[in-house]
């Protein structure tokens, strides 16, 4: 396992971290500058902070940095409720992937949708069932586009507790045996993002990230899961404050064989995002060497 306690080269910023700093405007462009300006080398954008930055902008940026991605925030909502908004979410899917070209991103991250209309608070139907079909169709489909653009697409399964509304794919297990239908050659095109904080309480976990391998580990996401937590989405901790043995799971990942970046990924309202960016970046640099 490698030593991350000497330094921080291998600590990737997913920019949602430092998105939203009390009192403080972070565009992506100064998240890019701030991260450089502390010796990282990589960062996870999101598609609505690149958009508001510019596109050719922020690949400019990364580049005079020197910045590499970790990945790129995000695709998939592949469930839908009629033609209309499948052929939608399938051009949205093809301009995300022609965005991570730009950038130069290493994978689309993809969080695949629950029951569709669920994320506005209004869900269509109750047929989880027939949503995963929807997603397995969509994620075929955007796959040939992936490959036509040489972009590999991570799905990254999501803690059961977002099944309804955000991610339907909840398990490691789940996720790979899509790879595997899609993708049976384990060509790399398609693989997973493992987030820790999605998959920690998985009694497969060390199995699934096993079977995964090397072709299909295209991310890993850390942060901590608190006890207790206090909101369903922006309540992550810091790596080191919760319950997450992270070094056990980096240890798994990487006799898999995954040699990529840790990417610190925290949305919390009411604690990191009540601080300074300065603090928060201080921090991640810290902690990935004592808890990752
Ligand atoms: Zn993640």
């Amino acid at each position: 396992m490698r030593d991350f306690s000497q330094d921080h080269r291998w600590l990737s910023i997913n920019t949602a971290t430092v998105r939203r700093q009390l009192g403080q405007d972070w565009g992506l462009l100064h998240i890019l500058d701030a991260c450089a300006g502390r010796g990282i080398r990589a960062v996870s954008p999101w598609r609505d902070q690149v958009a508001a930055a510019g596109l050719q902008a922020t690949a400019q940026h990364l580049k005079s940095h020197g910045l590499e991605l970790s990945g790129y925030c995000r695709g998939g909502m592949f469930t839908y409720t009629d033609a209309a908004g499948r052929q939608a979410g399938r051009d949205d899917n093809r301009r995300a992937l022609d965005e991570a070209c730009t950038l130069g991103a290493p994978c689309l991250v993809l969080v695949v949708g629950g029951l569709p209309g669920a994320l506005a608070g209004a869900p269509a139907h109750k047929d989880i069932a027939s949503a995963r079909a929807q997603v397995a169709e969509g994620t075929a489909a955007l796959l040939a586009d992936a490959q036509e653009r040489g972009m590999p697409l991570a799905i990254e399964p999501l803690h059961p507790m977002y099944a309804a509304d955000r991610a339907c794919i909840n398990t490691l297990e789940q996720a790979l045996d899509l790879c595997d239908q899609l993708d049976p050659a384990r060509s790399g095109a398609i693989g997973v993002a493992v987030d820790a904080y999605h998959v920690w309480w998985d009694p497969k976990l060390q199995q699934q990230i096993a079977r995964a391998g090397r072709e299909r580990l295209l991310a890993f996401h850390v942060c901590d899961w608190m006890v207790p937590t206090t909101h369903l989405l922006e309540d992550r901790g810091m790596m080191g404050d919760g319950v997450i043995d992270l070094p056990q799971m980096r240890g798994w990942v990487e006799a898999a064989g995954f040699a990529g970046y840790s990417e610190v990924e925290i949305f919390s309202r009411d604690n990191w995002w009540q601080r300074s960016g300065a603090e928060v970046l201080d921090t991640c640099i810290q902690r990935h060497r004592r808890c990752v």
